[in-house]
């Protein structure tokens, strides 16, 4: 079992770099579908005592994979197809590593030790952070929609167990909506259209091709707001799948 202090030193590492513990829990909190998909394709991360759920929360990680890198975008600044996975993966592993705990790190990509994505988001919401914004993302009361997932450790060595987050929908309360109204595809309401959202993306000079106007328009956690560049970086992998959908696409005569 790892101790309350050396877990408090671990976390306070992490939150160095911009990452944060987001959750500990075991695998049969997932609901039965992913429980399933899981032992489908990542049996041993089933197997698992614990999982500690790791995300970033507004732009510090990504700050500091730029100060790492020496740039301020991290387009073109590495070969890697996805260099914030793969330096969280680095960093994670080599800290696991220096504690000598028993621990795999699984990322949404394909390229670590488990062999498939971790279903991120899934995993996301069996920790109770379950609230969608109308433009599709997670939300939250304090960071907004300026966190995402990160990796899942895959522990033998035991943590503290965590409580799912008990957390009201912010959107629940939220009467003007100025996401609704700030998305140019209409995209958002009355129920979300994410063909014209794609579409919108994929036109030449959008305003959405690397940001969202909706996304930025909602208040909450707005203070954690990511910069352009960031933004930019976040986009890319997503502008890439749909540009490749639309080229897969035949072609309607
Ligand atoms: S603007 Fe309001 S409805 Fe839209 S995501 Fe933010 S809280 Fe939710
Ligand atoms: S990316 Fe643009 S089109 Fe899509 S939801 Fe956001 S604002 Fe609307």
């Amino acid at each position: 079992m790892i101790s309350a202090h050396e877990w408090d030193a671990w976390c306070s590492e992490l939150s160095g770099v911009g990452l944060a513990v987001m959750g500990v829990m075991h695998p049969t909190q997932l609901d039965d579908r992913l429980q399933r998909h899981v032992l489908d394709y990542a049996p041993e991360a089933m197997q698992a005592p614990q999982w500690w759920v790791i995300g970033h929360q507004g732009r510090k990680l990504w700050e500091t994979i730029c100060d790492a890198y020496q740039v301020t975008s991290l387009a073109n600044a590495t070969n890697e197809e996805h260099p914030i996975d793969m330096w969280v993966r680095r960093f994670l592993t080599e800290r696991i590593r220096q504690r000598a705990w028993h621990a795999h790190v699984w990322t949404p990509d394909e390229a670590g030790e488990i062999g498939v994505a971790a279903p991120l988001q899934g995993i996301g919401r069996a920790l109770g952070w379950r609230h969608t914004a109308p433009f599709q993302l997670s939300i939250e009361e304090t960071w907004g929609t300026w966190f995402a997932y990160r990796a899942v450790i895959c522990a033998t060595s035991l943590a503290p167990w965590s409580e799912p987050k008990q957390q009201r929908n912010p959107c629940e309360a939220c009467v003007s909506r100025p996401c609704e109204s700030a998305c140019p595809a209409g995209a958002c309401a009355p129920s979300w259209r994410g063909d014209r959202c794609q579409s919108h993306r994929l036109a030449c000079n959008s305003s959405c091709q690397h940001d969202c106007l909706a996304r930025r328009a909602c208040p909450v956690g707005s203070v954690h707001a990511y910069s352009r560049e960031q933004m930019r970086d976040h986009s890319l992998p997503s502008l890439n799948v749909i540009t490749e959908l639309a080229r897969s696409k035949p072609e309607t005569r």
